[in-house]
């Protein structure tokens, strides 16, 4: 890795975003020798609310906190700096980025990989704020063990969905599963598991209109009915209706998004601004998996190498506090 002239404490990298994809990334580029910051306000990420992982290769079933302990305690072999802060702005100037976090700290990097990931899509229906945690959640991990021998329904047709209700039943005397579509939509393995679980019912074709309750939730209001009623009564709503990226920093910095909002990257997890790099749930791959963040993370890490590389970055002579330029060695 070239030093340059850099009197300044500019890293090589900044990784923001500590989940499967930035964590992956931390281990690579400790790796290769990259002076390395990885920023989060949540070291771990997502998979830390999933209980059981069955798809990430080399660990049969573990669970995602496991996952998320090993991706850092692997990243921590190396020498890495790690902060747990909010970044609030990326800007690039000269061609170097400066990363701004809610600590009023500013950090000067030569690359970013932008790891964000992603928050929970909004059913956007009446009662939903109004019953948030009081019946309303996002996380069957997080808040499941509430709701023992109770009723409860997840609104959503995927694979999170599917998981979702398989951990609740573990806990519920019956799970809803609310489908828009015409039929769940989760992996095979555990759409039969859905389906052999006598406390889970599924219920397709049908939309979630309202949450009603008092102090709490009491029920659902369909548009269509469901076993004679377009009202189920019930004690909560598990939203599992996707995610939205997360991308609004990366756009402030001049980063392409798609119409979802996702940052769009090429195969070597490159964006359009050269030296911002981006991996995970926060991107417009289709598949969006821990193992896939991972690696889109180590691709990211591999290309901010050799931009690193390729690239030149100088102190102008007599002016060491101004900013760092960036010129491409092939161009000289
Ligand atoms: C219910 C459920 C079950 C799942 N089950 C599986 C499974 O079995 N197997 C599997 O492979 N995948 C599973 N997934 C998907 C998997 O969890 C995600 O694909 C993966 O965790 C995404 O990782 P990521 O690093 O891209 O993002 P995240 O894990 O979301 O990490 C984002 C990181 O960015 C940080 N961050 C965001 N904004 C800022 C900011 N402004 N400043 C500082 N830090 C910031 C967060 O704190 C966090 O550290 C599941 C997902 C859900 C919801």
């Amino acid at each position: 890795m070239p030093n340059n002239n850099m009197p300044r404490n500019m890293y090589d990298v900044v990784i923001i975003g500590a989940g499967c994809a930035g964590l992956g990334a931390a281990m690579y580029a400790g790796r290769l020798n990259m002076k390395t910051l990885i920023i989060a306000d949540n070291i771990g990420g997502t998979i830390t609310l999933t209980d059981v992982v069955e798809n990430y290769p080399g660990f049969i079933r573990l669970t995602g906190q496991e996952l998320a302990d090993n991706l850092r305690k692997h990243a921590e072999d190396y020498k890495i700096e790690k902060e747990e802060a909010k970044v609030t702005k990326i800007r690039k100037e000269h061609g170097c980025f400066f990363v701004e976090t809610n600590e009023k700290k500013v950090h000067e990097s030569k690359t970013i990989i932008f790891a964000t990931g992603t928050e929970w899509r909004k059913l956007n229906i009446p009662g939903e704020k109004e019953f948030a945690s009081k019946g309303v959640h996002y996380c069957a991990l997080c808040d499941g063990a509430i709701y023992q021998n109770r009723v409860v329904a997840v609104v959503g047709g995927g694979d999170s969905a599917a998981k979702e209700a398989l951990l609740l039943s573990q806990y519920a005397s019956k799970v809803y599963v609310i489908v828009r579509g015409d039929k769940l939509r989760g992996e095979p393995i555990n759409n039969d598991r859905v389906a052999k679980n006598p406390k889970i019912e599924v219920v397709t074709n049908v939309n979630v209109r309202e949450i009603a309750g008092d102090k709490v939730v009491k029920g659902i209001k369909l548009d269509k009915p469901v076993n004679g009623n377009t009202t189920l009564n019930l004690d909560a709503v598990f939203a599992a209706i996707g995610h939205i990226a997360l991308s609004q920093l990366a756009k402030d910095a001049g980063v392409s998004t798609n119409e979802k909002g996702e940052v769009m990257i090429d195969r070597e997890s490159k964006t359009n601004v050269p030296g911002f790099f981006a991996a995970g749930d926060v991107c417009d791959t289709h598949f969006k998996q821990a193992i896939t963040g991972v690696s889109e993370g180590v691709t990211a890490v591999y290309s901010a190498y050799t931009y690193i590389n390729e690239n030149e970055f100088i102190c102008p002579v007599g002016n060491e506090d101004l900013m760092v330029k960036v010129e491409n060695k092939k161009k000289k």
